[in-house]
C-alpha cells in the first residue's frame, strides 16, 4: 500500500486526478494553444508553433515517376528509391537502405553530419546505378523547422537524439547542396522538405481520400493536419487548405502542464539534451519513456520499497531500463534479470504496474492532443459528424502491446461524433516526402499543359 501511494504521486501529481474530465480539459487546453500558433499576433510567443508546410493539397492517384528520398530524424537514417506508378492502381514500389548515424555525427559538427548524409546517398546511388541519373528528391527532416516553400526549410532547434553545430537557424536544403556539390559525384533536384508527420499522412492519403492528419509516436511524437488557409493568419491568402506541423512535442514549454507534469518528468528534463524543451514530448517518446520507469524504479528501490532495497549499476544507468522493456513487461515477459535484480513476484507485479502507468498516461495523453485536431477540422467543415482518417507510424504505436488500443478507445470517448480510422502507415514517413514530391510533379506538369 504504501509502495502504491509512492507509485502513484510519482506517476501523477494526482492520480484522481487523470480521469476523462483532466483529459477533456487538456484537451480543450490544447485547441487554445493551436490558436494561439495560429493567429499572427500570439505566433511569437506560441508553445506549439503551427508551422506552415506549403502542402496544400493530398495525393490524387495520378501521380506518377521516380524519386530519392531521405529519412532523418528518428532511430535509423534511410535512403530510399521511390517509383510511382501511373497505372491507376496506386502502385508504390520501393527500396530503401538504411545506414548509421554514428552518434558523435548526430551530436558533432553540423557540415560533417550533411557530408555524412551527401555519402550515404552517394554509395546508395552507386549500389542502385543511377549515380547518373539527376532525380527529384524528398527529404524527410524530422524536426521543428520554418518552411517559407517546400524547399527551403531552416530548422528552429534540434530534438531527440540531435544536436549537431551550426545548424539551428539554418536552411537544410543549402546546407545538403552544398555537401552534394562539394563532392561533385552526382546531382540531384531537391524538391521538398517535409517532416515525417506530413509524409505519413501524405502516405497514407495515397490510399484513403480522407487522411488529414498524420500522427508520430515513435522516438519522439508530433501530429499535421490540413487547415484552412483562412485560419492560417501567417500566411497570405485565404482559399484552400494547407498542411499545418503542429510540434506538439513543444505543448508545455511555457508552462501550461505543470499542474500534471511530475517531479519524475522534471528529473528526466533536467538530465535530457534539451532542458526545458518537448516537455509533452517527454512524456510520451519512446526515447523517453523507459527512462521515466527506470527514474520511478530507482527511487522506490532507494525508498526500500522495491528490491529489497537493493540498486544496480544498471539501474543507476541513464538509458539502463528501455522503451522496448516495457513491451515485453506489459507483454507478460520479464526482463528485471537483465538489469541483474532478483525481483520477487510483489517487486515484478509493481514493477508491470509502473510501466502500465507510464504508458497509459502517455497514450491517454496523445488522446487528448489528436481529439483536439479532430475538433478543430470538424470545425472548419461545420460537420456535425466528422469522418476522418488517421495516418499513423512509429515504435510506440506499433510495438507496444497495448498503446495503439488504448489512444483509439479514449480518442473515441473524447470526439464520439467523430468516425475515426487509424491507418498505420506502412514506412510512411520516407516514402511520403517522395509523395509529396509527386505531387509537386504533378503541379508542375498541370501548369505547363
Ligand atoms: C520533432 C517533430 C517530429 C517528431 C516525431 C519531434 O521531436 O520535433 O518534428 O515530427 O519528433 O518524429
Ligand atoms: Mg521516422
Amino acid at each position: 500500500c504504501a509502495s502504491y501511494h509512492l507509485l502513484s504521486s510519482l506517476c501523477s501529481s494526482n492520480s484522481e486526478k487523470w480521469t476523462y474530465e483532466t483529459l477533456m480539459d487538456l484537451s480543450l487546453r490544447f485547441r487554445r494553444e493551436m490558436d494561439k500558433g495560429l493567429c499572427r499576433d500570439t505566433n511569437p510567443t506560441a508553445a506549439v508553433k503551427m508551422l506552415p508546410t506549403f502542402v496544400c493539397s493530398t495525393p490524387d492517384g495520378t501521380e506518377q515517376g521516380e524519386f530519392l528520398a531521405l529519412d532523418l530524424g528518428g532511430c535509423n537514417f534511410r535512403v530510399l528509391l521511390v517509383k510511382v506508378m501511373a497505372d491507376g492502381e496506386r502502385k508504390v514500389e520501393m527500396e530503401n537502405q538504411i545506414y548509421a548515424i554514428p552518434e558523435n555525427l548526430m551530436r558533432g559538427c553540423g557540415s560533417e553530419l550533411f557530408d555524412h548524409i551527401a555519402d550515404c546517398l552517394s554509395n546508395f546511388m552507386e549500389k542502385k546505378g543511377i549515380k547518373e541519373k539527376k532525380l527529384p528528391l524528398g527529404f524527410t527532416f524530422s524536426f521543428p523547422c520554418q518552411q517559407t516553400k517546400l524547399d527551403e526549410s531552416v530548422l528552429l532547434s534540434w530534438t531527440k537524439r540531435f544536436k549537431a553545430s551550426g545548424v539551428e537557424g539554418k536552411d537544410v536544403v543549402s546546407l545538403l547542396r552544398k555537401a552534394i556539390q562539394k563532392r561533385g559525384d552526382f546531382d540531384i533536384d531537391i524538391v521538398t522538405v517535409v517532416n515525417d508527420t506530413v509524409g505519413t499522412m501524405m502516405t497514407c492519403g495515397y490510399d484513403d481520400q480522407h487522411c488529414e492528419i498524420g500522427l508520430i509516436v515513435g522516438t519522439g511524437t508530433n501530429a499535421c493536419y490540413m487547415e484552412q488557409m483562412r485560419n492560417l493568419e501567417l500566411l497570405d491568402g485565404d482559399e484552400g487548405r494547407m498542411c499545418v506541423n503542429t510540434e506538439w512535442g513543444a505543448f508545455g514549454d511555457d508552462g501550461s502542464l505543470e499542474d500534471l507534469r511530475t517531479d519524475i518528468d522534471r528529473e528526466l528534463d533536467a538530465g535530457s539534451l534539451n532542458p526545458g524543451k518537448q516537455l509533452f514530448e517527454k512524456m510520451i517518446g519512446e526515447m523517453y519513456m523507459g527512462e521515466l520507469v527506470r527514474l520511478i524504479l530507482l527511487r522506490m528501490a532507494k525508498e526500500q520499497l522495491l528490491f529489497q532495497g537493493k540498486t544496480t549499476a544498471e539501474l543507476l544507468t541513464t538509458g539502463g531500463f528501455k522503451t522496448t522493456d516495457i513491451y515485453a513487461i506489459e507483454n507478460d515477459k520479464w526482463v528485471l534479470r537483465g538489469l541483474h535484480l532478483e525481483p520477487s513476484k510483489e517487486d515484478c507485479i509493481a514493477t508491470q504496474r509502473v510501466c502500465q502507468i507510464v504508458s497509459t498516461r502517455a497514450a491517454h495523453l496523445c488522446s487528448a492532443t489528436l481529439a483536439a485536431v479532430l475538433r478543430q477540422i470538424r470545425d472548419n467543415k461545420a460537420a456535425e459528424k466528422l469522418r476522418a482518417t488517421i495516418g499513423v507510424d512509429g515504435s510506440v504505436y506499433k510495438y507496444h502491446p497495448e498503446f495503439s488500443r488504448r489512444l483509439n478507445k479514449m480518442v473515441r470517448r473524447l470526439v464520439p461524433d467523430c468516425d475515426v480510422r487509424f491507418l498505420l502507415s506502412q514506412d510512411g514517413s520516407g516514402k511520403g516526402s517522395a509523395m509529396v514530391t509527386a505531387v509537386a510533379y504533378r503541379f508542375a506538369a498541370q501548369q505547363a499543359e
